[in-house]
């Protein structure tokens, strides 16, 4: 029998290069072996974007498109719309039990989250709603109602992990053994830094690079990335290790080219701008055979639907399994 893999994307944007590096290119690798329901976690995204459902309803469609650019194959995956499964909400309404309100305030992905949102939710989280403190309940039921065991994410998601294995462990102590225990699975790249030199590249950090960005777009962005602050003129030498440029070479560019980047920045015989427009054509280069796939979906908007509804399909008949076997445990099968 094969594991099951559920994993998830909130639709906020399009998939940026730390999805694809951090999550995106593990879902590919995995996709074989597995039995993978991929969640478009929509109602997740409205708990901060509750305000802007047109924005979360039209990224329901860039997303799925961007994944299948990625290359999530449809016959293996199940893609599906999170606000589809009613089972879903219901479980979080039963985990709500098993789960303080101290501990959610202590998550440190919810915290971090609510202090890069200060508009929305003050500059101490004092406004902060009981929907978005919430959302690592409604995570955990997303992962168990798909009978989800294996997770691949990004590792801002650690802590999420976490907090849905201890959910699971009160819930199974408490009604009997019903539910198990995910685990996640990280990439080589479970953190992919912004070109600002933050520590993630995120889409509501304002410091990504999109897989559909145009060249101009990529342009204007690799030239604006941090880069070793010692280097003044086109001919000091430089420290790459801590330039956000050669970061995004060591993923794009060819093995023999990076030896070469490293060896002229080092001696001061490359300048930022030439070794910017390296980058920008590596990157471009790379991200092409995404957008061509992509744009195969884009000109079958029914074939992406049909995607969803089947995934959908799928994913609801396993989450009504596993509630009959909830409500069971819980003695309210009536
Ligand atoms: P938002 O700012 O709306 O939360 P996000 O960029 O964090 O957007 P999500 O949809 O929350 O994107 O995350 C989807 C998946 O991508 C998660 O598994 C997350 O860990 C992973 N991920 C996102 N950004 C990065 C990154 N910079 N490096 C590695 N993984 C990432
Ligand atoms: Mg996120």
């Amino acid at each position: 029998m094969k594991k099951t893999i559920l994993t998830g994307l909130r639709p906020t944007g399009n998939l940026h290069l730390g999805h694809l590096f951090g999550a995106g290119q593990n879902y590919v690798k995995m996709q074989d072996e597995y039995e993978f329901f991929l969640e478009i976690a929509d109602v997740q995204a409205l708990t901060d974007n509750f305000n802007n459902p047109e924005k979360v309803r039209k990224n329901v469609y860039e997303l799925t498109m961007d994944l299948l650019a990625i290359g999530v194959d449809p016959h293996k995956v199940n893609l599906f719309i999170q606000s589809k499964i009613p089972e879903i909400a219901e479980l979080t309404v039963f985990y709500s039990n098993l789960v303080t309100i101290a501990r959610l305030y202590r998550n440190p992905t919810v915290k971090s989250e609510v202090s890069q949102k200060k508009e929305l939710f003050g500059n101490d989280g004092e406004s902060i709603t009981y929907g978005f403190l919430g959302y690592p309940v409604s995570q955990a039921a997303d992962i168990t109602a798909l009978g989800g065991e294996v997770v691949p994410v990004g590792d801002d998601q650690l802590p999420l992990l976490e907090q849905c294995r201890e959910i699971v462990r009160k819930f199974n102590n408490i009604y009997g053994n019903v539910l198990s225990e995910p685990e996640a699975v990280l990439s080589n790249t479970s953190r992919l830094k912004g070109l600002d030199g933050n520590e993630k590249m995120g889409k509501s950090l304002g410091n990504a690079i999109f897989l559909i960005d145009s060249e101009e777009t990529i342009s204007k962005k690799v030239m604006d990335a941090v880069t070793d602050p010692s280097k003044i003129r086109k001919d000091d030498p430089a420290n790459p290790d801590i330039c956000m440029v050669y970061y995004y070479h060591k993923l794009v560019t060819p093995k023999d080219d990076l030896k070469t980047v490293c060896s002229e920045c080092r001696n001061g015989d490359r300048g930022c701008v030439a070794c910017k427009k390296e980058l920008i054509k590596n990157l471009c280069d790379f991200l092409q055979p995404i957008k061509d796939r992509r744009k195969q979906y884009e000109d079958d908007p029914l074939l992406v639907q049909k995607i969803l509804s089947d995934g959908t399909n799928k994913a609801r008949e396993r989450a009504k399994a596993t509630m009959k076997q909830v409500k069971e445990a819980m003695k309210i099968d009536y």
